[in-house]
């Protein structure tokens, strides 16, 4: 929880920042205005707190960093108003989040890390590996970024984006406890859904939690062999200690699992695979997302034909098995994860080299 070795004091829970105040002389009561101007009114600075008294916001920010985020780029999609953002961070990296709008509220993909170092071959937010996790504050500031830039409530959020939030675990925890506080955003743990590569041992942590939670474990493939050619993590978990932690998340949480299935065209679509992955996961109280997979420029994987799409989902259910395909939101702009950043680095890398050249 440090940035530049000051203690961050967005990422404090009200008790914490309580124990702060008291250790600076100040009365408690003002952790609980500071914790709603940052939580609640989502201030960017502290020049928004108004009642907060001028002595008291400078020592905060001599003591501790308050981070936001800059709006880098907004692309908004033509088709269903899905927006993707490009924010800046405080130290020049930058992270995607997406802002969609359903039936049931509105939902926002955030991401958990900079890069991601678990290698899944299609996905692009590993290209370049992982460049550091994200402060609890940071990934609570797309969120509420996001509010403010749209003007509207959100219910939902999904920790979906770029970065595998159980490689950030505590930082993760944390977030979770500031986004469903009641003194904050308050949104229920029912409405949260953490999405995984499966690193087992940190899923049983997360169980032992008894989050409300909605665990989504990207599965990809049912069989061991095929999942170590498309994500380097089945190397160090088999597919049968990653169902016992799936069985063990039920058991502890009674929550339904989801299961995320990037279909790859004539590599993980068939109707074989449909019926190992029934297979796999039929005993379980779950719910599998269905995923064309999104053609990544520095990547060879295709997309699987639609009648591929409907036939593994039909199979699926024959087994008795609760399926949807993924809406593909926002097919018009830089959807899949790690795509916008990526362009935005490599058009920036091209401007600065441009310029040594023409210097
Ligand atoms: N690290 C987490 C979150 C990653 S992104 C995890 O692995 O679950 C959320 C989902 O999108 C994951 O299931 C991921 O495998 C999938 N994904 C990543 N790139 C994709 C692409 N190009 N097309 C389709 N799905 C992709």
């Amino acid at each position: 929880m440090e940035t530049d070795k000051k203690k961050d004091i967005k990422s404090f829970t009200l008790s914490q920042l309580k124990d702060e105040m008291e250790s600076m002389g100040e009365k408690p009561f003002r952790a609980k205005q500071l914790y709603e101007w940052m939580h609640n009114k989502l201030a960017v600075s502290y020049e928004e707190m108004t009642n907060i008294p001028k002595t008291l916001s400078d020592k905060c920010m001599e003591r501790y960093s308050y981070t936001a985020l800059e709006i880098l780029q907004v692309q908004e999609s033509r088709i269903d108003g899905t927006r993707k953002y490009l924010f800046g961070l405080a130290d020049g990296n930058t992270v995607e989040s997406v802002w969609m709008r359903y039936k049931h509220g509105n939902s926002v993909c955030i991401s958990s890390q900079v890069g991601c170092r678990m290698g899944c071959r299609f996905c692009a937010s590993t290209l370049d590996g992982l460049e550091r996790s994200l402060l609890p504050s940071e990934m609570l500031d797309q969120v509420y970024a996001v509010i403010r830039h749209t003007g509207e409530r959100v219910s939902n959020v999904v920790v979906m984006g770029s970065g595998e939030p159980m490689d950030n675990f505590d930082n993760l925890l944390q977030f979770i406890t500031l986004l469903t506080d009641e003194n904050g955003l308050h949104i229920s743990q029912r409405n949260v859904t953490v999405s995984t590569c499966g690193i087992v041992p940190k899923m049983y942590q997360l169980a032992d939690r008894e989050l409300q939670i909605t665990l989504a474990v990207s599965l990809h493939a049912a069989t061991d062999e095929k999942r170590r050619k498309l994500m380097p993590v089945a190397d160090s978990f088999s597919l049968s200690e990653l169902m016992d932690a799936c069985a063990s998340y039920f058991e502890k949480t009674g929550r339904r699992l989801t299961f995320e299935y990037s279909l790859v065209k004539d590599v993980n679509d068939t109707d074989e695979d449909a019926r190992q992955l029934a297979a796999l996961i039929g005993g379980l109280n779950c719910h599998v997302n269905l995923i064309p997979v999104n053609p990544v420029r520095e990547r060879e994987y295709v997309q699987s034909e639609r009648r591929a799409v409907d036939a593994f989902k039909n199979k699926l259910e024959k087994n008795g098995i609760n399926v949807t395909i993924r809406r593909e939101m926002g097919r018009d702009i830089d959807g899949a994860c790690g795509q916008l950043r990526r362009r935005y680095m490599n058009d920036r890398g091209k401007k600065q080299q441009g310029g040594t050249y023409s210097a």
